[in-house]
């Protein structure tokens, strides 16, 4: 059993005006309430406390923390009670040990989907003071490593209870080793095969590691040396939970994980430069595996963690991690927010940590004022499982987002028109792309520019209703005014087409006269209806001018709505139509147009706009009305990926047995789909087959008919277009 005096010892080593004796006090207090308990072990209970208490005192905590450590079990399982330890101890232990004995009362459940609720019962019970947290992290590492004086099933529970709740809370902490610890103990019990397999496994190559990393470690050291740079060097072989997550991720065995081993370059001082300079000899040492890099300084985790993370093949082909960090980087990694506590006489935590954990404190503030349970849980979820950021504005204002905001949410959430007019960001001072997804700790700073305006495309980016809201009430007003323009434009057309006086019937004299008729409250409102297609511009004209049009109808044969009956009736997107979007589009069937294709739109009656290939007979004979032609291009970004295109071929071939087949194959090998497929017998021993298949593009059908031509037995393949 660990004796007092170490304890002691260990707390003068890092505070010397430490006031021991109030930790000697809660020693001998705890000795007398415990005094004749024993733990499963057999050994006297007061070992656990103790053992706790040194734990917190390796973490360098304060002695208030230490002495609670001490005490912790008091409340629970002796008849002491509040005011005793009040009146030894104070209010600030008094409340520790109380919120320590509401956590160790709460059930717990273990599935996943009940974490929430778990970590919300743990958060009201530890109420305002964060070392509650970190007691019972030390308390809960304890139990873990004299688990094996317990039966299996208590194990196995208390292992599944530390997995799901513990150890997570160790990582959002920051206490990385901590974390690591309580997961290979878990793994221990819970998966105690697995456990054992990498246990003798890693024994077994023990010593090769053990040299391998020694001698990496010099030739680190000496190059490090040449380059002039002082700094640490530790290797370590990777711990057995992470080793078996790889595996288990990778399904490869035992033999098949390379990166056992890592190694971690300390720098002194707090020199972010010099870690990049570091990163730059390792690359020089040895070559960087692709795609493993990853820059943790610039970029720091939700709990603070700062590194430069790179793998390369070491000298004998091997994988090695290396973490680069400076000593200060390094503390928060091992100690997390532990580091941040530590002793620091009477004086409360730094300005900067105080900013830095806000999170918490808000989390532990807000929970006060929420009553519904639902809404707590929600705010919870989005508080604890890393689904939020915090992010400063340049004057150091906390802000909370969903994880995943950019820039643009940012902009937002500080005013609607800084929104709409915002034109780029800078993130802890450099300039980064508007969609890129704000990391807790980012300062952000947004540029504007009067009369700039949201884009579509912006709803991809963003996570907050209100950005989400606003984008849209944008788009809304902008398409309808998009519509009204090229309403206006349509009915102009139509009447000149009519050869009626465009400016007379477009007044709004004219058109107030025929608004009832079309149920619209308004001139713009009526261009809108027709700018989108629900009302025909004919029939508007009919409305204005009844007399000319029915004359004219008689006499003009209706083409037009036969064509029209043959096209498509759902609106398609792909195309773009001279800047304008959000127009009603239909594929013609006579040609079936496909991307790659020149091709030109017409304006039908009333039913949008239908595309046809340029070269389509149908648009190159007479009967089109050259003034109701529109120029189209394909929409170059999403081309292809929007739909497939149907296409029709036709492949002549000499008829044997099996012929059909290896054409479907080589069509299906091509990732085209058949729509339809119809054979018939030529004479002369020829056969004729008419595909209609699905492509992406002109490029896709042209890989697929060449892909035709080559097999042995087709004489010809042939696009039908008309
Ligand atoms: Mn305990």
């Amino acid at each position: 059993m660990i004796r007092l005096e170490e304890i002691v010892d260990e707390i003068l080593s890092y505070n010397s005006d430490a006031d021991v004796d109030y930790v000697r006090k809660a020693y001998i207090f705890s000795a007398k309430v415990h005094l004749g308990q024993k733990r499963q072990s057999g050994e006297p209970y007061l070992s656990h406390p103790i053992e706790v208490a040194m734990i917190l005192a390796h973490m360098r905590m304060d002695v208030v923390t230490i002495a609670a450590g001490l005490l912790h079990d008091t409340l629970e399982d002796t008849p002491t009670t509040p005011e005793e330890l009040n009146e030894f101890f104070g209010p600030d232990l008094t409340y520790l040990v109380q919120a320590l004995t509401k956590i160790s009362k709460i059930q717990f459940k273990t599935k996943e989907a009940q974490q929430a609720e778990n970590f919300r019962k743990m958060i009201i019970a530890m109420g305002r003071d964060i070392r509650v947290i970190v007691i019972k992290l030390a308390d809960r590492l304890h139990n873990m490593r004299t688990l094996e004086h317990l039966r299996p099933a208590k194990q196995e529970a208390i292992s599944q209870e530390t997995q799901d709740i513990y150890a997570p809370l160790a990582n959002r902490l920051g206490i990385g080793w901590m974390k690591s610890e309580l997961e290979d103990l878990c793994f221990k019990y819970l998966k105690p095969d697995k456990y054992r397999e990498i246990e003798q496994q890693v024994a077994k190559r023990r010593e090769e590691l053990e040299e391998y990393i020694r001698d990496l470690k010099k030739i680190v050291e000496r190059s490090l040396k040449e380059q002039g740079y002082t700094a640490d060097v530790k290797g370590r072989p990777k711990h057995f939970y992470s080793i078996y997550l790889k595996m288990d991720r990778q399904k490869v065995t035992f033999d098949e994980v390379y990166d056992l081993l890592a190694l971690r370059i300390i720098l002194p001082d707090n020199d972010k430069t010099a870690c990049y300079g570091v990163l730059g000899l390792i690359h020089s040492l040895w070559p960087p595996v692709a795609g493993r890099f990853k820059d943790y300084i610039s970029v720091p985790k939700s709990n603070l963690y700062q590194s430069l993370h790179t793998t390369v093949l070491g000298p004998k082909g091997e994988r090695v991690e290396f973490q680069i960090r400076t000593e200060e980087m390094d503390k928060v990694a091992e100690e997390g927010i532990a580091a941040h506590w530590k002793y620091k006489e009477k004086s409360s935590i730094g300005e900067k940590d105080d900013q830095r954990f806000a999170w918490l404190r808000q989390l532990m503030e807000s929970q006060q004022d929420i009553k519904d349970d639902r809404e707590f849980l929600d705010t919870l979820r989005l508080d604890l499982f890393s689904d939020v950021v915090y992010v400063f504005t340049p004057r150091g204002d906390v802000r909370e987002f969903p994880r995943g905001s950019t820039p643009i949410d940012f902009a937002y959430s500080i005013h609607s028109d800084i929104g709409d007019q915002c034109v780029g960001a800078r993130v802890n001072g450099k300039i980064v792309p508007l969609r890129q997804e704000l990391e807790t700790g980012d300062v952000v700073e947004i540029q504007t520019q009067t009369g700039h305006n949201p884009s579509r495309d912006w709803l991809k980016h963003v996570k907050t209703a209100k950005a989400k809201t606003r984008i849209k009430h944008w788009l809304k007003i902008e398409e309808h005014r998009q519509s009204v323009e090229l309403g206006q434009e349509l009915l102009e057309k139509e009447l000149r087409r009519h050869n009626l006086p465009t400016s007379k019937l477009t007044k709004p004299e004219e058109l107030g006269r025929i608004l009832p008729e079309f149920n619209c409250p308004s001139d713009e409102q009526l261009f809108a209806e027709i700018g989108s297609g629900k009302v025909s511009s004919l029939a508007v004209v009919r409305a204005l001018a009844p007399e000319t049009v029915k004359a004219e109808e008689k006499s003009e044969k209706s083409f037009f709505s036969k064509l029209i009956k043959k096209t498509a009736k759902t609106p398609e997107k792909g195309v773009k139509i001279s800047g304008i979007d959000n127009v009603m589009i239909h594929y013609s069937k006579c040609c079936s147009p496909i991307p790659g294709d020149e091709i030109i739109g017409f304006i039908t009656r009333g039913r949008g706009i239908t595309i046809h290939a340029a070269d389509c007979p149908n648009v190159t004979g007479v009967a089109f009305d050259r003034e109701r032609m529109v120029k189209v291009d394909w929409e170059q970004a999403e081309q292809a990926k929007i739909k497939a295109y149907t296409a029709r071929i036709t492949v002549f071939t000499v008829d044997k047995p099996g012929i059909l087949a290896k054409i479907t194959s080589a069509i299906t090998e091509s990732e085209a789909n058949i729509n339809q497929a119809q054979v018939s017998a030529l004479e002369g021993k020829k056969a004729v087959c008419n595909f209609s298949v699905e492509i992406d593009n002109r490029e896709h059908l042209g890989r697929l008919m060449k892909r035709i031509d080559q097999l042995d037995g087709v004489l010809e393949v042939k696009r039908v277009m008309s």
